[in-house]
């Protein structure tokens, strides 16, 4: 018999919440065939508590919030330049530490090949957790280390997916910390879904060989090509063994293309209940894609916009310390939402995720993407031969006449 208590793996988020709370240890998170880690119960341990159940955030529903809408960015260029988006995590993070709280986050393990995440206590630590990583995090210990700092009057800002902030919250609520939740920040990357370490090693791989040479470092977004932010920052930097960088050309980065086409989410991104404007975090930080330039200082689509909801009172009342540090402004949600479809509903599952996951295993990851987008791949290729600046005034010519 299996574990009961939790809710159908269709929907599992991986979240960890269930592994933190059995107090026989007897939950682990291991990796299915698709690399995404699922608790796995030994059940000759289980003394059938249900603890785990109780805090899976899957099968209780959590509170949501229409937030305020801003657009917003870090007034210090370098702190933007460091970050994917805006900076906006950074000037969230430092109302914390200058709390003298401490801050979790994602963390790249550039050795490990692995995505966890981890506790920064200080401003000069920050660089560890900033950048979008788009592959799915580990919790590990989370819950439980938050719910010990709380309990000692720490104050606590945790960043990452909605799902995990769902988790963790889950989680506190049925813990001696639930009297302590005024201590914890919560911030959700409004997020499209996650890839697997499988799918991201298998990529990394593709590339090795490609250029016949390991990989020691890779980044998902890339701020400082072409016109910066805005446009075609989501490509992966790759930094060779012997420090030669590669950067796909626009619209060719073939990880972006299966990850943009959600040929490999995770099955229950699918089904996402965090999407829409209504959010269970304190704030959502995100792209402000479609952002009208005409609006913006000369040159900030270089470095980053942001839009930041506001969702919670306790939000609310950060926001004169935030405005120190961050350019803000009131906006309309429409164009955020219209450009960021997370801000609306979940991805279309394609049929062709079955085949990528089969054919994962046994197939070079690029030729794959090649033949199930074979139309995305060519255009790719198209785009990176022309030009995408060509193809611009191309469609622009065919437009006029
Ligand atoms: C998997 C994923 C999908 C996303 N999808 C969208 C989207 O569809 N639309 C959109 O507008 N924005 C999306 N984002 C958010 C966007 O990329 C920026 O991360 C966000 O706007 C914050 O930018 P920043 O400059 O303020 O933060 P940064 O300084 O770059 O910090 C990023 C923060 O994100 C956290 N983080 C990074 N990777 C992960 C991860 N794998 N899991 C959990 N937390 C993580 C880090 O802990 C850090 O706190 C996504 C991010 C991720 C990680």
């Amino acid at each position: 018999m299996g574990n009961d208590f939790l809710c159908d793996p269709k929907n599992c988020t991986g979240c960890g919440s269930c592994a933190n709370a059995c107090p026989k240890a007897c939950i682990q998170m291991r990796e299915n065939h698709e690399g995404f880690p699922y608790p796995v119960t030994d059940m000759e341990q289980c003394v059938r508590c249900g603890k785990c159940g109780k805090v899976c955030h899957v099968l209780h529903e959590a509170d949501k919030h229409e937030g305020s809408f801003y657009m917003c960015w870090n007034n210090n260029r370098e702190i933007l330049k460091k970050s994917s988006s805006g900076g906006v995590f950074t000037a969230l993070a430092m109302t914390v530490l200058n709390r003298n709280g401490v801050v979790y986050g994602a963390y790249q393990d550039f050795e490990q090949k692995c995505v966890y995440h981890t506790v920064v206590r200080s401003e000069n630590r920050l660089d560890k957790l900033r950048k979008s990583k788009y592959c799915q995090s580990d919790m590990k210990a989370v819950c439980r280390e938050i719910c010990e700092l709380l309990k000692a009057d720490t104050p606590v800002l945790f960043c990452g997916t909605a799902c995990q902030v769902a988790g963790l919250l889950s989680y506190l609520k049925n813990s001696p910390a639930i009297t302590k939740l005024e201590l914890l920040y919560t911030v959700d990357v409004l997020c499209h879904g996650v890839a697997s370490q499988k799918t991201v090693n298998a990529f990394l791989k593709s590339k090795e060989r490609m250029k016949h040479k390991k990989i020691k470092r890779y980044y998902f977004r890339v701020k400082d090509t072409g016109v910066g932010w805005k446009s075609g920052c989501t490509r992966v930097r790759l930094v060779y063994e012997d420090d030669s960088v590669y950067v796909a050309p626009l619209g060719a980065d073939t990880f972006f293309m299966g990850f943009n086409n959600n040929l490999f989410l995770r099955e229950s991104c699918y089904r996402c209940r965090y999407c829409g404007t209504a959010r269970i975090s304190d704030f959502t930080i995100a792209d402000y894609w479609g952002v009208p330039e005409e609006s913006l200082p000369e040159g900030q689509t270089r470095y980053g916009v942001s839009v930041m909801t506001v969702n919670t009172e306790k939000a609310e009342a950060l926001m004169p310390e935030l405005k120190d540090s961050m350019y803000i402004e009131k906006i309309n949600p429409d164009i955020a939402v219209a450009n960021n479809r997370s801000f609306k509903k979940p991805n279309d599952r394609p049929e062709k995720r079955d085949e990528y996951f089969r054919l994962l295993d046994t197939t070079d990851y690029d030729t794959l993407i090649r033949k199930l987008l074979r139309k995305t791949y060519w255009k790719g290729k198209v785009k990176a031969l022309i030009g995408a600046e060509t193809i611009k005034k191309i469609k622009k010519i065919i437009k006029r006449n």
